[in-house]
């Protein structure tokens, strides 16, 4: 076996694991998406639709395609995206493979696998790396390796992208991989003209109000263990695995430390215990709102040994106290990349052998108790749905997991899968002649670099063309607390559009647990059903373990933190102006965005590095922040 091998298998691998490592925002893996030359399109897998068949209308450049050939920030200078890429922390990883070493990895792994080299020689391999070059301890490179190995071998082995357009996805632009614009999907758009933008209008004075709870990232621990020590040299700790005495290379730095009962600021997930504790809160203020979404990520980050089998579990756990403490609070989700296994896989449908109907199938026993049956078709098969939950408001749940780089599966064809972009188009083409407005629920903010470039400029000019008709954008994944723009497609100068990125409930990593209450306007006749303000409610971590006596208190408001005159997209445009200008006003944002704990201030290229990801609503435009503020 030589050592390219297990290296180009590991990196697989160990992206999970980094992954479960960074979730700070701007610290996950950089990849880029495919190009997909006619010769490479046509050899894809077929990939079925989520809509009828008569609304599939395939992506070719046809009238109403939303095109990129002219997009200046699609030819952009490798210089300007090694750039970006150091913005984003995203060559840090990556420091020591070059492209030479990685076009040469795949070429050589591809014809390997061809030559049927045994499944479990590269799997042995690959796990005496990982242990000899101490990435990990023992035990989770014994456990992480055997989970990938269906889905990276079959990948690889069927990847029918060019060496070099591997590495792209794995390395980005900087790889010397450039994009040929011509070639990018574009998801089509029906031929009924895009309405003259009307600006929102603030509701009259008394106007009946609606709230609504948010929860997201959860990441529930059962294995989590009190009086663990603390930190254990494993991505994951506070566990029961913790208490077992191991030969580890990587607990020598080991300080004195202990979980305590309702988390612990480092790299531990929620005990059962803290998820009771704010269940029996939220149950006691469930007159302060109406209904509940839950944006995504249920499971624990122990991604090395993780089943199907466990991923339900968690799923059920979690309808329960829903079911136990807030009965009667209709709850809305959208899928985490978290909720399957292993981390991130969800093959599109029409992958020989491969069928998420083991999580669809649970997503819908789970979600289907709030949905109409008419919602329930799209979500067997893709994961998504859409319904109105009052008149005139429609919540469209999407999958973006299908946009996610960790999703390997994406190697084979990233086109739109699952059709799903094709599928929303439909939805907010028929809200907008039915005069509803739409609320869009899912779990990845679209301008991270973990969505795959083509599909979040794709669904930012859906954004854009449906500026009328989606009011509202609610995200989780960073477990942060932030937000994300859109501004028009033509000078990338007027804000058309926002997104919530919502705090986690976990603590993972150095998070006080957080929990938001929306104040919608609604419901009553012509309801604008824009959000008017939210309040924030966090846990102190450190008292409540002290004293036993969990206490959620009051974070903050944006109106009134930021003195906004209203939470409509220009008005989050210009709190991004402001904070470039007022450092104190940037500094009190930054506190909240760590989830109140406290940091050091964030100046320099901290501070550009949030505001870029505040600009940066599609992912991959390096661009796009430079139009909005001074990035030196
Ligand atoms: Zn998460
Ligand atoms: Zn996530």
């Amino acid at each position: 076996m030589k050592p390219w091998l297990s290296f180009f298998i590991f990196t697989f691998c160990t992206m999970a694991v980094l992954e479960a490592r960074s979730k700070v925002v701007g610290d996950s893996k950089q990849t880029q998406t495919p190009e997909r030359g006619g010769d490479t399109a046509s050899k894809s897998v077929k990939i079925s639709s989520v809509g009828t068949p008569a609304s599939n209308n395939g992506h070719g450049a046809t009238d109403g395609v939303v095109k990129f050939g002219d997009d200046k920030s699609s030819g952009m200078g490798i210089n300007k995206m090694a750039s970006y890429l150091q913005r984003h922390r995203r060559l840090d990883r990556w420091g020591n493979v070059t492209c030479g070493v990685c076009v040469f990895v795949v070429t050589e792994i591809r014809d390997m696998i061809r030559r049927a080299t045994a499944v479990q020689t590269i799997v042995q391999e690959v796990i005496k790396f990982c242990v000899n070059f101490k990435i990990e301890d023992e035990h989770v490179c014994k456990l992480i390796v055997p989970q990938f190995q269906e889905e990276v071998l079959y990948v690889v082995d069927n990847l029918l992208l060019s060496p070099d357009e591997a590495c792209g996805i794995i390395l980005g632009d900087a790889c010397a991989t450039p994009y040929f614009p011509g070639e990018m999907w574009n998801v089509t758009l029906p031929d009924t003209p895009k309405p003259i933008p009307r600006p929102p209008t603030p509701p009259k004075p008394g106007a009946p109000t609606l709230r609504f709870l948010q929860l997201t990232d959860l990441h529930l621990d059962f294995q989590y263990a009190v009086g663990s020590p603390v930190p254990c040299g494993e991505p994951l700790c506070c566990r029961v695995d913790d208490n077992i005495t191991r030969t580890s290379t990587l607990t020598s730095h080991a300080q004195p430390g202990k979980a305590g009962k309702y988390g612990d600021y480092q790299n531990c997930d929620v005990p059962i215990d803290m998820l009771i504790a704010l269940f029996s809160h939220l149950s006691s203020i469930q007159d302060q709102f109406d209904y509940i979404i839950m944006t995504g990520d249920i499971p624990a980050h122990d991604v090395w040994s993780q089943s199907r089998t466990q991923q339900v579990y968690h799923l059920t756990a979690l309808d329960k106290l829903f079911d136990q403490y807030l009965p009667n609070k209709p709850v809305y989700a959208c899928v985490g990349n978290h909720e399957t296994s292993p981390i991130n896989a969800f093959p599109p449908p029409g992958i020989p052998g491969q069928d998420m109907g083991w999580l669809y199938g649970a997503l819908a026993e789970s979600w289907g108790k709030w949905l109409p049956s008419s919602a329930m078709d799209t979500v067997f098969r893709c994961g998504v749905y859409s319904m109105s939950p009052y008149p005139g408001l429609r919540i469209v749940s999407i999958n973006n997991n299908y946009c996610n780089n960790g999703n390997w599966w994406l190697l084979l064809n990233s086109t739109d899968p699952c059709d799903v972009l094709q599928w929303l188009i439909e939805e907010l083409q028929s809200a907008e002649v039915k005069g509803e407005k739409v609320h869009i629920l899912m779990h990845i903010p679209p301008g991270d670099p973990n969505c795959l470039k083509y599909w979040s400029f794709n669904f930012y000019n859906i954004v854009n063309r449906y500026e009328n008709t989606v009011v509202n954008q609610f995200y989780g994944h960073s477990h942060q607390d932030w937000y994300t723009m859109f501004y028009d497609n033509l000078t990338f100068q007027r804000p058309v559009a926002f997104g919530f990125v919502s705090p986690s409930v976990t603590t993972y990593s150095l998070n006080n647990p957080i929990y938001r209450i929306y104040t919608l306007d609604g419901d009553y006749a012509n309801s604008s059903w824009a959000v008017l303000d939210y309040s924030n409610f966090y846990l102190n971590l450190t008292e409540a373990n002290l004293s036993d006596k969990p206490q959620w208190q009051f974070e903050y408001s944006p109106k009134k933190a930021y003195n906004m005159t209203g939470l409509y997209a220009k008005d989050w445009d210009d709190l991004l102006k402001r904070m470039e200008a007022d450092d104190d006003l940037f500094q009190q944002f930054y506190l909240h965005n760590k989830n109140m704990y406290p940091r050091t201030p964030c100046h320099g290229n901290c501070k550009t590095e949030l505001l870029c990801d505040i600009i940066e609503g599609r992912s991959y435009d390096p661009d796009l922040c430079s139009k909005h503020i001074n990035v030196t």
